[in-house]
């Protein structure tokens, strides 16, 4: 489609426009990430990097304290809504508007028109978020080359509705396995029944308090449940095997051993044969007490609210730098065929983050 590099001096909504009408549904990034970088290039205050489809440019002015401005180049597969479209009421139309190519817009612009911030900035651009983890660029970037995430504070411009939403839920899913004997069910005291020894776990699930901790003036909400179970052999048969499958959510103030070993510890005294760890994401802290982001509240205003659901954010946790989301997009258009943004609101994220950046 697009022939001619980025334009970054274009207004942010405009820009946001001219990013959504260059197609970038996972794993066909390259384009664009050529187009970034190029327009990137271009501004001597900054140095570029690039690592497959992933672009970080960085100023070097030595200031004390380094901030991270990320975002996702890819969206989800287009559903008759590319190109954009503008309409009479200030709403910009099309895949990507709010997740997260109004973000990424806003990103360019401060890369573009703030040479001398108050704080050095780092400016990722990554592929493949929409799509399975392993293949997520900001993965990618963080194991290959980890010094170009350093920074004292990060903000992921996922679209957050113009709400700072700090750090995220850790994430836990194990497998609970039960064994018993099969026998007849017509004889049914010569077996063992394992779906029956699996009810103290039930119980413990169905008993379970789940913590609200209020970490840097957040309060998160943990839960621990039951998501599926599995048993049984057939109609007449006791069965010999039953798998109750627990994910835990948790809050950041747990490292994934406490929460691996907290969830031991709540079965601790139920019969379970095989304990398996299916799946874990670590929490990430919000970090609200660092200065960069206590400024960087005071910038944008309002109150930060916790997020509960896994994110990137965890990714710049992993390597030790806390970060928040706070986009321009709305996250409940995300991924919709009428997906859309306000172009104000685009205008207002850019304003704060300038403000926040030249103060
Ligand atoms: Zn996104």
């Amino acid at each position: 489609m697009a022939e001619t590099p980025l334009d970054l001096f274009l207004d942010a909504p405009a820009l946001t426009a001219r990013l959504v009408d260059f197609p970038s549904v996972s794993g066909g990034e390259k384009a664009l990430a050529d187009a970034v970088e190029e327009a990137l290039r271009a501004l001597p205050h900054l140095t570029v990097d690039r690592y497959g489809n992933n672009v970080v440019a960085r100023t070097n002015l030595g200031r004390a304290e380094r901030v991270i401005l990320a975002g996702h180049i890819d969206t989800v597969p287009i559903a008759d809504n590319v190109p954009s479209r503008l309409d009479e009421n200030g709403v910009l139309w099309g895949c990507g508007t709010s997740d997260m190519k109004s973000g990424v817009a806003v990103q360019l612009r401060i890369a573009a028109t703030v040479p001398e911030p108050n704080r050095d900035l780092t400016f990722v651009f990554y592929d493949n978020e929409e799509v399975a983890a392993h293949l997520n660029g900001l993965g990618h970037v963080a194991d290959a080359h980890p010094d170009w995430l350093t920074g004292d504070f990060a903000v992921l411009l996922e679209p957050s509705d113009g709400q700072v939403e700090g750090g995220c839920q850790g994430t836990l899913r194990v497998l609970l396995r039960t064994a018993g004997e099969r026998a007849h069910s017509a004889r049914g005291w010569m077996g063992s029944n394992a779906i029956h020894t699996a009810a103290p776990i039930l119980a413990r699930l169905a008993a379970y308090e789940p913590r609200r901790p209020v970490i840097d003036g957040l309060e998160y909400r943990e839960g621990l449940n039951a998501v599926a179970i599995e048993g049984g052999v057939a109609g007449n048969v006791i069965p010999d095997a039953c798998t109750v499958t627990v994910n835990f959510r948790y809050a950041p103030d747990r490292s994934e051993q406490e929460a691996l070993a907290h969830v031991r510890e709540v079965f601790a005294d139920c019969d379970i044969a095989e304990f398996v760890v299916d799946d874990h994401s670590g929490a990430a802290l919000p970090g609200l007490s660092h200065p960069a982001a206590a400024a960087f509240m005071a910038a944008v205003g309002g109150t930060a609210q916790p997020k509960f659901g896994w994110t990137d954010v965890s990714r710049f946790s992993a390597v030790g730098v806390p970060a928040v989301n706070y986009g321009p997009g709305n996250p409940l258009l995300a991924h919709k065929r009428d997906e859309h943004v306000a172009v104000e609101r685009i205008t207002h994220c850019e304003e704060r983050l300038r403000a926040w950046l030249t103060a």
